[in-house]
């Protein structure tokens, strides 16, 4: 349990660009464990602390924990955006709702309104949750790749090639960060308009009947994953982007596979074995040879095994297996 840990060393003593995009991606999606706002405040917060370094890339818990403590009260009492986490709420959040009760702070105040004794008061438990639920939980998600830390020095230190990239990339990275976390808020909150999540799907198709035809017709009804017979029963038949719709974001059928219920939601947005990219490469000679279909007009095998490996730099890199039967 990496939430846990009191402090955590780097794995690696070098780290690529490419890399680093792989993780920051990954992180940045819903693959990374936890339905809260932490981890994108924790970003934004190494992100404010870049130029706060000594000359051993070392931020202090209290310079990181201001930054933290100031954007969940601005979040929290500042826009009135209240729920952090799926569940009981983020520790961060219930602290500062507790002293806005206790203090009768009115909505829509600004931290920096806080007396500055009521704000390092704040910033300390703010820092103690730090402790508990933060700083080990992106060190986990990261791949113990982006800094190591101690709670005993209360510092966290950037890897030096995380930090010049950090450097590198700094409005881009702020700006994905801040869609995600707003689209977060959006999924936890709720919104009468939920615009980011519209925006997001915007290529997205109401359905996938006409695939399900072409598919159905020229290859057996059986799921592509696990071989289950999908001809029987009612609304039994999936179509799989086997390829993850959210990294394509298009609908090829070259990329569609028939699938049952089970593996269709049990893989979700993954990435299959590559066992399964061949058995793909194999359908699609198949089903080429038996039609004239559009989609085939500029494929080619190399593409799909290149868009299968780009998916794995993007951060798909959990690699699913159907599910034993
Ligand atoms: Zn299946």
């Amino acid at each position: 349990m990496y939430h846990k840990l009191r402090e955590g060393e780097l794995k690696h003593a070098y780290i690529t660009d490419e890399e680093i995009w792989r993780i920051f991606s990954r992180v940045m999606s819903t693959k990374s464990t936890k339905s809260s706002t932490y981890k994108f405040v924790l970003f934004k917060s190494l992100i404010e602390n870049l130029y706060n370094v000594n000359d051993r890339l070392e931020v202090n818990y209290d310079q990181l924990a201001y930054s933290f403590a100031k954007m969940f009260w601005n979040m929290v009492v500042g826009n009135g955006i209240t729920q952090h986490n799926t569940g009981a709420n983020a520790k961060a959040a219930t602290i500062i709702l507790d002293y806005q009760a206790a203090h009768a702070t009115p909505p829509g105040w600004k931290f920096d309104k806080v007396p500055d004794a009521n704000q390092v008061e704040i910033v300390h438990k703010v820092k103690q949750a730090m402790k508990t639920n933060v700083f080990g939980a992106l060190f986990g998600d990261t791949e113990e790749t982006f800094y190591e830390f101690s709670h005993q020095q209360e510092k966290l230190r950037f890897h030096p090639n995380v930090y010049t990239f950090l450097l590198k990339y700094q409005l881009l990275l702020v700006q994905l960060t801040n869609f995600h976390l707003a689209r977060m808020i959006e999924k936890l909150n709720g919104t009468a308009s939920g615009l980011l999540l519209k925006v997001e799907d915007l290529s997205k198709r109401e359905n996938l009947k006409p695939f399900e035809k072409i598919l159905l017709h020229y290859m057996d009804a059986s799921c592509f994953y696990c071989g289950k017979d999908v001809s029987t029963g009612k609304r039994s038949t999936h179509v799989d982007h086997f390829i993850p719709w959210s990294f394509v974001q298009s609908d090829q059928v070259w990329n569609l596979v028939l699938s049952c219920q089970t593996c269709n939601s049990s893989k979700s947005d993954k990435l299959a074995k590559p066992f399964y990219l061949d058995k793909l490469l194999d359908r699609n000679e198949a089903l080429q040879e038996q039609a004239e279909i559009a989609d085939f007009d500029v494929y080619a095998p190399a593409k799909l095994r290149q868009m299968y490996q780009y998916s794995i730099k993007n951060g798909y890199n959990d690699i699913w297996v159907p599910p034993a039967t």
